[in-house]
């Protein structure tokens, strides 16, 4: 099978009011999706898609052409199969053409090209992001667990501090009754010896 380049493009201005080559219906065209031979550099299909079936492409979930690969279309399917441009018109799979030379490549393949790379690029910048995100997020479920331990750690240590200052005050209680129980008996002896000197005089 010959080796295809997707590209996925602006609509053309005379497409404007195109709709979607690949689903049933007139749902309302975004964008061309451009099929070139990466051989020979030719257009094998360029067909206009909706919002829908550019995220479908996007996906990989548009299906393609088991004989050439190109991209299904509703106006090839013929009483409910599909039957693509390549069994229609007996188109000969097997490349036979030479390559494009350097001087022959079109301008437009060549952008073609470089907006796939560009693609290819963001994307794997986007999976790099999306992995760093992923990242940030543990590290932030992790600290948020340390917090939270922590916070639990000096909960308890107020907790037994307390109770602590519990047991304190009431030791201080008993001691204070056992004070005044001193001083009462002290006073009584007093009161004795002074009752005695009274007693004298
Ligand atoms: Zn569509
Ligand atoms: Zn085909």
């Amino acid at each position: 099978m010959q080796e295809l380049l997707y590209t996925v493009l602006e609509l053309e201005t005379w497409n404007r009011r195109a709709t979607c080559d690949f689903c049933p219906g007139l749902n309302k065209a975004v964008c061309q999706i451009r099929t070139r031979s990466k051989l020979t550099d030719k257009i094998v299909s360029n067909s206009c898609s909706c919002e829908e079936c550019k995220e479908k492409f996007e996906n990989d979930e548009l299906p393609k052409c088991s004989n050439c690969g190109r991209l299904e279309t509703k106006d090839n399917f013929f009483k409910g199969k599909h039957v693509c441009d390549c069994i229609r018109y007996n188109e000969d799979i097997e490349e036979k053409e030479l390559p494009s030379l350097p001087h022959e490549q079109r301008q437009t393949a060549f952008y073609e090209r470089q907006i796939n790379g560009l693609r290819e690029e963001l994307a794997t910048a986007e999976e790099a992001l999306e992995i760093e995100r992923e990242e940030v997020a543990k590290f932030q479920e992790k600290s948020e667990e340390w917090s939270k331990r922590q916070k639990q750690e000096l909960l308890d240590k107020i907790k037994s501090l307390e109770e602590k200052i519990k047991q304190l005050e009431e030791e201080n209680n008993l001691l204070k009754g056992q004070q005044n129980g001193q001083v009462a008996q002290i006073e009584v002896k007093e009161n004795k010896r002074w009752s005695w000197l009274k007693v004298k005089k």
